[in-house]
């Protein structure tokens, strides 16, 4: 008992201290004294469409989408790409005064386990398959499932359609087939051939967007298809500016269509770091209204008697691939990663 008493007390100490350093960094950031006040412009809103270092990016919404590197008053927390703000232009920086609130946020553990937002008010994810690296049920709904627990509208983009041989055609024909069934968006494209890309764009065109999956599956080559390369080109700006690398922050691109993407590799990597049972049986759509009606509370839907989502598995109202899924990511859930 006692040693267990220390361990917490040990832990609030430390999260004291770590508060106490983070609250005096931030008041070394404190850009008040370089600022100019009476040479601000009006108030007008805009989007961060990156951040480095103690600034942000911030892109006016005004007809001549300009940019301007911002910084930020202290008490406004973290900002981070997708914010929606309220700044003032100034030479040489503006400043942010308020953020919105966020629709979204798509977040991911730093190197301490702590959960940090690396990107907000994001619309969908687009969930990106292809024949190969092959597909795994589960790793789509491990994305399916963050999503919607994120307030993101997930699809799946079955991207390589150009490469889909004998071999695997059934697979990718039973995917598409169980997603749509769920209600999800899907879409046959192909980054070399072009094929579907003009619907994928037509797609995307309102929203900001998001693509998540496995290395190989043609994120990058999507993404150089999508948008103009004259787009790529903030993130040399950023690093230019401030000498730092900015590979890990996310970066906000509009297509030339309409809508935008966000990406980085943490976005890319989104997951389900910070899930607890109920949140995960809860995104399996096609769980929900299963949920609460089995014979005993605390069912581990393991077999129990009166489990209503066996029950439902039986009746062929819930897929043998989403059960296995659920079992796959729940058992992760228990184990140290
Ligand atoms: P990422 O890791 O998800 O960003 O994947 P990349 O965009 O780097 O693509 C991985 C590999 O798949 C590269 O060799 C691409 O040329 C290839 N690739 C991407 N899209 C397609 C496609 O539509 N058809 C085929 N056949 N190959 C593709
Ligand atoms: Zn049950």
């Amino acid at each position: 008992m006692s040693k267990r008493k220390l361990t917490r007390r040990q832990a609030w100490r430390i999260q004291k201290i770590q508060q106490e350093r983070s609250e005096r960094a931030q008041r070394r950031r404190e850009p008040a004294a370089e600022l100019d006040e009476s040479n601000l412009g009006p108030e007008q809103e805009g989007l961060v469409v990156t951040h480095f270092g103690t600034l942000v990016l911030v892109e006016s919404l005004a007809e001549q989408h300009e940019r301007k590197r911002c910084h930020f008053r202290s008490n406004l927390g973290s900002l981070v790409t997708g914010d929606r703000v309220v700044w003032r232009d100034g030479s040489p920086y503006g400043v942010v005064e308020a953020v919105m609130p966020r629709r979204s946020e798509l977040c991911r553990p730093d190197p301490y386990g702590d959960l940090k937002t690396v990107a907000a008010n994001v619309d969908r994810a687009l969930i990106v398959v292809a024949p190969y690296p092959e597909p795994h049920y589960s790793l789509i709904d491990r994305y399916l499932v963050a999503a919607e627990a994120s307030d993101i509208t997930p699809a799946l983009i079955i991207n390589k359609c150009d490469a889909v041989d004998d071999r695997i055609r059934d697979k990718i024909e039973q995917m598409e087939q169980l997603y749509r069934g769920l209600g999800y968006h899907v879409q046959r494209v192909s980054a070399s051939t072009g094929e579907g890309m003009r619907e994928l764009a037509d797609y995307l065109k309102d929203f900001t967007c998001v693509f998540v999956g496995q290395s190989g599956v043609g994120k990058s080559s999507l993404t150089n298809w999508l948008l103009p390369q004259a787009e790529l080109r903030i993130g040399e700006l950023s690093e230019r500016q401030t000498g730092n690398h900015t590979t890990t922050n996310a970066e906000l691109f509009h297509f030339p269509g309409g809508g935008q993407l966000i990406d980085s590799p943490g976005v890319r990597e989104f997951g389900l770091w910070h899930m607890s049972q109920d949140q995960v049986l809860e995104n399996f759509v096609e769980f929900r209204p299963h949920l609460g009606h089995c014979k005993f509370r605390d069912c581990a839907h393991r077999g129990e008697p009166g489990c209503a989502l066996q029950k439902a598995l039986e009746a062929g109202e819930i897929s043998r691939q989403r059960m296995n899924s659920c079992e796959q990511i729940l058992d992760s859930l228990h184990s140290p990663r």
